[in-house]
């Protein structure tokens, strides 16, 4: 069975990749947006995690007729109301500028006292098929956000980020480290699953 995971990031298949071998499901063929016919990529523009996952995994579907994965994901700030959230990408303005987007979520939780700052990275995965069927799966992966930056590893927010009963940022974490507790991990193992259903 081929499933298209929508997105341009090998990074993401091979994950989600590690999660199926490792539930010992054999037979699936994970593809990238590269690797099938070119078609529009939709615009993101929901409200929240799941509508984008849904927006970019139905324009998959539809215009490859393949089952096709698709994921959401960003910082959930609770001091925010759950910001930057669907815009953690374009927080500054400067879509994919980490360092603009740290700086600017630092200086905005600049007075927050520390019982305050509580954040999770949060990553929505939607699993759409050809004939409409949906599944939609959330993983959340708690912490607190910090004061400034720690590590180089990763990308993103990670630098900003301690994870609950962790002393180390996520940029401090070996990748390994991260992938095995992290929001996105969290959230595809959810959909096993219905794949092993559909591989099976
Ligand atoms: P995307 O859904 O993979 O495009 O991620 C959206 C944005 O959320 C990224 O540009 C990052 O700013 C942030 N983000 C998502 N996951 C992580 C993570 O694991 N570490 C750090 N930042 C993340």
């Amino acid at each position: 069975m081929v499933i298209l995971v929508a997105s341009g990031n090998p990074k993401k298949l091979a994950e989600l990749d590690r999660i199926l071998s490792e539930a010992g499901i054999e037979g699936v063929d994970l593809r990238l947006l590269s690797e099938v016919d070119p078609y529009p990529e939709p615009v993101e523009d929901g409200r929240t995690f799941a509508d984008n996952a849904l927006i970019k995994a139905r324009a998959g579907a539809v215009a490859t007729g393949l089952v096709t994965i698709a994921d959401d994901s960003g910082l959930a700030v609770e001091e925010l109301n759950g910001m930057p959230g669907v815009l953690s990408a374009r927080w500054s303005g400067d879509h994919g500028n980490d360092q603009a987007n740290n700086d600017l979520l630092l200086a905005q939780m600049a007075d927050v006292p520390d019982e305050r700052r509580s954040a999770a990275f949060v990553s929505v995965c939607a699993l759409v098929t050809p004939d409409g069927a949906e599944h939609v799966a959330e993983g959340r992966w708690e912490g607190h956000f910090l004061r400034e930056p720690r590590g180089e590893n990763g990308f993103g927010y990670d630098p900003l980020f301690q994870p609950k009963g962790e002393s180390r940022s996520a940029a401090e974490m070996l990748p390994e480290e991260k992938n095995a507790v992290s929001h996105r991990g969290r959230a595809l193992s959810q959909l096993v699953p219905v794949i092993a259903e559909m591989a099976g």
